[in-house]
């Protein structure tokens, strides 16, 4: 029988994501969220519960109602460079309330995690791509949080009687116009909706660092889709379900894409120009992150279907349009994950 899912930041960016996909596979559906921002964000396809994380006994409360049996828990701060200036916040929500968070679940009998985890873990990569066992040296307060929450899923495992997986994303990206859902957080710092705004504004685009050792002297990412990566969430249950046995993947498609490579495809695709700026480069940022998928892809037969870049761009293209003629539907999702 499918289990019934409670997913913490379902209304955040990757979680409405996330928690539409498992909906459309025939889970049940949960959304646990503080809504911070105040998004209007009621879907037919879930149930939705307006909570914080550290609420622990509204987040018992539900899972009994609700009779739930895994969590997927993206329920995060995520700007890496308000992580520097502000840490006290992120280790607010992303280590001391996801602690208590995971540990009222766990007291409520739930023995199946799916955690949203991401590439900042590893810090400057000594090799490339990056593979699941490269040294974890995270640079900011928001890879350390989430590193501090891998640790605690394996001591728990080790200790009680649960399983997770851990799945660390790299660039998230795309959306699925058609649902009505997509990315917009505030404020926005990720590259591809900055520079779709450029394109609609004509504020230019800052482009962060043109001297990095790399062919056009700009950072290389690896973008991938939001529905491939809510697609391992998936597979990651039924992962669990069968073999129960816990383990970290990433999540990226192992090609990287320069910010100049992502401009062009912008330009190209919409056939207007991204009016630019060229800056320093932006503290924290490192010159290229690309991943090694292929544990993913080994164990949890997971493939970046929709991650090209012409399509992950075609979609935000798509869902930026929406949001920006339709005021109504701008305020459909505001990223809290
Ligand atoms: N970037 C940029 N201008 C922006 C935002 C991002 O040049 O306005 C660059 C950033 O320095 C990085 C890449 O685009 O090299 C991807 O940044 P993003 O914030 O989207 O994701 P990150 O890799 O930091 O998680």
């Amino acid at each position: 029988m499918k289990k019934n899912i409670l997913v913490a930041g379902g209304a955040g960016y990757i979680g409405s994501h996330i928690a539409y996909l498992l909906a459309a596979h025939d889970y049940q559906v949960v959304i646990f969220d503080s809504f911070v921002y105040d998004q209007e964000f009621s879907p037919s396809w879930a149930t939705v519960v307006k909570g914080e994380i550290a609420d622990t006994k509204l987040v018992q409360e539900t899972i009994k109602k609700y009779d739930i049996n895994a969590i997927v828990h993206c329920a995060a701060r995520i700007e890496v460079g308000r992580s520097v200036t502000d840490p006290a916040d992120f280790y607010q929500t992303n280590l001391i309330d996801t602690a208590l968070f995971f540990e009222a679940a766990r007291k409520s009998g739930v023995k199946t995690y799916i955690f949203s985890s991401s590439c900042a873990v590893y810090g400057d990569p000594v090799t490339l791509p990056l593979h699941e066992s490269h040294s974890k040296n995270p640079l900011n307060p928001y890879g350390k949080t989430k590193r501090a929450i891998e640790w605690l899923l394996e001591d728990y495992a080790q200790a009680y009687d649960i399983q997770y997986v851990t799945l660390r994303y790299f660039n998230a990206s795309g959306a699925l116009p058609e649902v009505g859902i997509g990315e917009c957080h505030d404020p926005e710092t990720h590259l591809i909706p900055l520079a779709i705004d450029a394109l609609q504004t004509q504020r230019p685009l800052k482009i962060f660092g043109t001297d990095y050792s790399t062919p056009d002297g700009t950072a290389i990412r690896d973008y991938v889709h939001v529905i491939d990566i809510a697609k391992a969430h998936i597979q990651a249950l039924e992962h669990l379900d069968k073999t129960a046995i816990s383990g970290y993947f990433n999540l990226g498609t192992g090609e990287g894409h320069s910010v100049k490579k992502v401009i062009e495809t912008i330009e190209s695709i919409s056939g207007k120009k991204v009016p630019i700026l060229e800056m320093p480069r932006r503290e924290g940022d490192t010159a290229i992150l690309v991943a090694d998928a292929e544990e993913a892809r080994r164990i949890l037969n997971w493939k970046p279907e929709h991650s090209s870049l012409e399509f992950i761009i075609q979609s935000a293209l798509k869902w930026e349009l929406i949001r920006f003629h339709d005021q109504r539907q701008k305020k459909i999702i505001v990223s809290v994950a």
